[in-house]
């Protein structure tokens, strides 16, 4: 009779505070041995309020952790030149740990000049073409790894779960979740399927997971016959399903019954990528700090 034991969760909520829990005690020695507060800029264009509400969040994420954060509040018809200046700016500076300029940008403003004009040693999100060339590169390090991502092995290790020698099947290839995830996983020496719109037979390719790491953006679309008897499935979807509510790209009610381990979907993924920002900050400040 199989001992195996399904839907354990994997609580994105409680790993957070841990992982946050660990950085307000780093800061608060820091201070006490004289040193300055970690200092996170961040910058907002326009007024999109999903963006306004990520931005608030990490204001209030970073005081409670001892961070001084800035937030720059910039006009939807702010130029791509003055943005550049702006970001040229805070990067010279410093007692500045971290920048993160907050995406989307207004369509007039091209994110991929604005995102390389942060210093690579500041860049916190982990976005900077050079930050995700070093992921992809064998034997080198990334000044800092992308949140989202690096909140999703964070909740793998904390959770015990063995990466290395492991069929890992990613669903999506954005450049901000799939794509770096792939590389993250490929590091840790995953044998790594990386899946989109365009592969065939999708079922059949997220079977073979050991871990499934699914960021597609369409509600639930990941049913029981998908998933291997005793897979890691981790949701990083955030969607509204039928009524409205929050739910992920897994249909959780029901793979929750073959995966061995799971992420819910609010208290997955989601509170990981604060915890990891404000991570990276803190480790952007020990860097020069603690030299
Ligand atoms: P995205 O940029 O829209 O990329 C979606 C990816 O999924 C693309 O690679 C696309 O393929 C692929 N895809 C779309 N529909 C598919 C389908 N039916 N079958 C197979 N592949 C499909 O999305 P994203 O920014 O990565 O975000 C993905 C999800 O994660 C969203 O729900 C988003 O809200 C969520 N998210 C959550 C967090 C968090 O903190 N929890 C952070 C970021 C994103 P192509 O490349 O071929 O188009």
């Amino acid at each position: 009779m199989s001992t195996q034991e399904f839907g354990k969760i994997i609580d994105g909520k409680e790993i957070s505070s841990q992982v946050k829990q660990s950085i307000q005690d780093e800061i608060k020695m820091m201070k006490e041995k004289g040193l300055r507060a970690p200092c996170l800029v961040v910058i907002l264009v326009g007024e999109r309020k999903d963006s306004q509400t990520y931005v608030r969040n990490k204001k209030k994420t970073a005081s409670d952790l001892g961070i001084n954060s800035i937030d720059v509040l910039l006009p939807e018809q702010t130029t791509q030149q003055e943005l550049i200046d702006i970001v040229q700016s805070y990067s010279k500076k410093d007692d500045v740990d971290g920048i993160l300029v907050q995406l989307p940008l207004p369509s007039h403003i091209n994110e991929e000049i604005i995102l390389t004009q942060i210093d690579e040693s500041k860049d916190v999100d982990g976005f900077h073409p050079v930050n995700i060339g070093k992921l992809a590169m064998r034997g080198r390090k990334a000044d800092f790894e992308p949140c989202t991502p690096k909140g999703c092995i964070e909740m793998l290790d904390r959770s015990g779960i063995e990466i290395a020698g492991k069929n890992a099947v990613i669903l999506g290839r954005s450049n901000i979740v799939g794509l770096p995830v792939s590389m993250l996983l490929l590091n840790r020496d995953a044998t790594v399927t990386v899946c989109h719109s365009k592969t065939p037979n999708l079922k059949e390719k997220c079977r073979e997971a050991d871990i499934l790491v699914v960021a597609i953006g369409k509600a639930k679309l990941v049913k029981k016959d998908w998933v291997k008897e005793g897979a890691v499935v981790i949701d990083v979807g955030m969607n509204t399903d039928e009524n409205n509510k929050l739910c992920g790209d897994v249909d959780f009610n029901e793979v929750k019954e073959v995966a061995s381990y799971i992420t819910p979907v609010p208290g997955g993924v989601g509170p990981m990528t604060i915890a990891m920002l404000m991570k990276n900050t803190l480790e952007s400040a020990k860097k020069k700090l603690l030299k």
